[in-house]
């Protein structure tokens, strides 16, 4: 039976060629500077984003705190979004290591933080308050492309106010193969961009973190203080240049799975799927409260894997086909023809 698995796209396997490529890399010392292959995808990554250095790093929280960490010192803010992972979805790093405080801003309903929040949550340079340092985006979000027209105001407002812009681009290509341009357009209005090679573009492991080499000399700092530096890294590395060379394109097929899995979730009686939040490679689905344990495991009973939230976030990706949205739809549609609800039970029985 084969897995079907849409909790996330981290889940994806190398591919032999992926694979063929982490066993022919050239490694060395990478805390020396020694290892080719860091090297060799650190100057890419900085070269297409078009900033002066990059620095190779275990995960995206790594990544993220590192740049973070670059930006702001003891006592600094950054300006973040309420849903944003650097502050949810990291154990509080910035803070617990970074001693810098975030201060959270509710989203907009596109994923933007609206720029009068923004304006409004700067401190004047008074002791009573951090020192606001930092305004900190993610592209995309939940799925979501941020517009370009509010990257650019939002970078206009960042540098009036004396700001710095950070990027949380765990899914940076999944915006840009859904624009349909150079991932430097997108790049040029943050100082620092932390992208993942371990989600969409299929690695098993990495992140890099691209900077000027001012920034990424204090990133190359803390990344051995917080127990980053790596050895013969070049193994991996491997795999993200690999990744960069032959999974960039093809994030078009995940995303074209993602709105054909919506489509289909979207006809079946008794749930909720709103295809217009449905933009790069995530599908959303709700179903009755108390009928997603049941789902998850008759799915989990056909070999399909799903996370329950509130809204049920399926992720497409590099080990999943349009015959597996296919697959996936069919066996939803199934388990809801003959689901009924507790309360619709209850109304029968009474
Ligand atoms: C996955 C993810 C990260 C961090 O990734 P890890 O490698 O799991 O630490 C950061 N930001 C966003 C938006 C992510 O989705």
């Amino acid at each position: 039976m084969k897995l079907i698995d849409l909790r996330s796209d981290t889940v994806t396997q190398p591919t032999a060629g992926m694979r063929a490529a982490m066993a022919a890399a050239d490694v060395g010392d990478d805390v020396y500077g020694e290892d080719p292959t860091v090297n060799r995808l650190e100057a890419t990554l900085a070269e297409m984003l078009g900033k002066e250095a990059a620095i190779y790093v275990a995960t995206g929280t790594q990544s993220n705190l590192i740049g973070l960490m670059s930006h702001c010192e003891r006592g600094d803010e950054y300006l973040v979004g309420q849903q944003a992972h650097t502050y949810k979805y990291e154990g509080g790093g910035a803070a617990v290591l970074g001693s810098i405080q975030p201060q959270p801003i509710e989203h907009e309903a596109d994923g933007t933080l609206s720029l009068v929040r923004i304006a409004a949550a700067i401190k004047p340079d008074d002791p009573h308050f951090a020192r606001t340092r930092l305004i900190a985006l993610e592209n995309t979000i939940g799925g979501k492309v941020l517009p370009m027209d509010y990257l650019a105001k939002t970078e206009a407002l960042a540098r009036e106010r004396g700001l710095g812009m950070h990027l949380d681009g765990a899914r940076l290509f999944n915006a840009v193969v859904k624009l349909g341009r150079p991932v430097g357009d997108i790049a040029r209005h943050f100082d620092s961009v932390s992208v993942c090679l371990s989600k969409g573009l299929g690695a098993p492991v990495g992140s890099v973190l691209v900077g000027s080499n001012e920034l990424i000399g204090r990133a190359r700092r803390w990344r051995k203080v917080l127990g980053g530096g790596m050895r013969q890294a070049g193994l991996m590395a491997a795999a993200g240049l690999y990744a960069l060379d032959h999974h960039v394109d093809r994030l078009a097929d995940d995303h074209a799975n993602a709105r054909a899995l919506a489509e289909r979730l979207a006809a079946i009686p008794g749930i909720a799927v709103d295809l217009d939040l449905v933009q790069t490679n995530m599908a959303f689905m709700q179903v009755p409260l108390d009928a997603g344990p049941a789902l998850k495991d008759f799915l989990a009973a056909r070999g399909m894997r799903i996370s329950l939230g509130p809204v049920i976030r399926l992720v497409t990706h590099l080990d999943v086909d349009r015959a597996d949205m296919d697959a996936f739809a069919d066996a939803v549609g199934e388990f809801f023809a003959t689901y009924r609800s507790a309360a619709t039970r209850a109304a029968v029985h009474a």
